[in-house]
């Protein structure tokens, strides 16, 4: 019987490379608080990643609550149905209110007329997701925040490395922040960052991140614990040196999906929005009505059959419990996001899966295509 497959194996540097650099931590005893693997990991991504300034953090969530506090948005937040549920955890933590308003049927990202409608006096915040890693309609939804004068912070963590028609993605907003959770496509097992425009700004929200401290004596907000360790820095420097071989081992699993499903009536592979340059960190595909069993039968199917698949993301996050009584959490006020959860299925991509894999899972759709008819 062959292996299981899932919908991503986290990426790894060779082991050795690892002892090295866990060697000097041993030797130096520095082990959080902005040691040097930290210093040289926010110069490293700067440069990498052609941002000014970033901040990291211990995850990606941390990281969102910390960026919205920074600009201290109070009131409601214009956000996404469809995506992680810690999108809009963020804006509860803050003690903010979700307005959620739908995306694109195509992008499957926040339609910019949709955020328009919704601005109201109270409107505090905007918070798109780059879904996919797909740019959001950067230039509009930073036209309509400036227009109203109300910030705008991208949930990037799916947006490692992306770059639009003007550069990379990350410089949209006033605030971006990335996740390096093990399932991204960026990895320090876990952590993330926020990405500043300012040094000012970076400075306040390193100093959020460190209980609010200015100086060994003084103490100036209600900060939090969003450091990041050096293990978790040191980690993120050995995947900077393997980023680009991953993601280019991605990009042909991209490739080789979009031909080999192209002639498969009913699976439509989500396009990206045009990006210069992609991370393909998902590899979503919408099982349409014409297909001739349903998402949730073909998702069962391939995974009786070994293959993992996820439906991100199913359900829609107004459905939680926490959301449900929203005013803007009516799925019939969201029908391009309902109707994308329904149909959405993200397949395994991720480095290192290898030939005969794909081989087996596209094999399995044209199966589950052919036991449907
Ligand atoms: C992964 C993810 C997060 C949370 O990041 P963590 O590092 O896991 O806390 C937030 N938003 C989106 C869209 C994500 O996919």
């Amino acid at each position: 019987m062959s292996q299981d497959i899932y919908v991503t194996r986290p990426h790894l540097p060779p082991l050795e490379e690892f002892q090295g650099l866990l060697n000097k931590i041993w030797e130096s005893g520095h082990l959080t608080n902005s040691g040097p693997y930290h210093q040289q990991l926010e110069q490293a991504l700067c440069d990498y990643l052609k941002v000014p300034y970033i901040s990291l953090f211990n995850n990606g969530t941390i990281a969102l609550v910390t960026a919205l506090r920074a600009l201290g948005i109070k009131g409601e937040v214009i956000t996404t149905p469809f995506s992680f549920v810690a999108t809009s955890h963020a804006i509860l933590w803050t003690e903010c209110t979700p307005v959620f308003v739908d995306v694109d049927p195509v992008s499957l990202n926040l339609d910019p007329a949709q955020v328009n409608s919704a601005i109201t006096k109270d409107t505090a915040a905007i918070l798109p997701v780059h879904c996919y890693g797909h740019p959001a309609d950067v230039d509009a939804i930073d036209a309509i925040g400036a227009e109203h004068g109300i910030p705008v912070v991208y949930d990037a963590a799916h947006a490692f490395g992306v770059e639009c028609h003007c550069g990379s993605v990350l410089t949209h907003g006033d605030l971006s922040v990335l996740s390096f959770h093990a399932t991204k496509v960026f990895n320090t097992f876990e952590g993330g960052a926020v990405v500043c425009k300012t040094p000012e700004m970076k400075r306040y929200v390193d100093q959020l991140k460190n209980f609010g401290h200015e100086g060994e004596t003084v103490v100036i907000e209600t900060g939090i614990n969003g450091k990041m360790s050096e293990i978790n820095a040191a980690m993120g420097l050995l995947q900077l040196n393997h980023i680009d071989a991953a993601i280019a081992q991605r990009a042909e699993i991209d490739r080789q999906y979009r031909e080999r499903l192209a002639d498969l009536p009913g699976i439509h592979c989500v396009e990206d929005s045009g990006q210069i340059r992609a991370n393909y960190a998902y590899f979503p595909i919408r099982v349409g009505p014409e297909f001739p069993i349903s998402r949730d039968a073909l998702y069962h199917y391939m995974k009786e059959r070994g293959v993992h698949p996820r439906r991100y993301f199913y359900p829609l996050i107004p459905e939680f419990p926490m959301y449900s009584a929203l005013p803007t959490a009516d799925k019939t006020l969201l029908p391009h996001a309902a109707r994308a959860a329904d149909e959405i299925l993200c397949l395994p991509i991720y480095p290192g899966l290898d030939q005969a894999s794909l081989t087996r899972i596209i094999a399995l759709l044209h199966d589950a295509a052919a036991s449907g008819t």
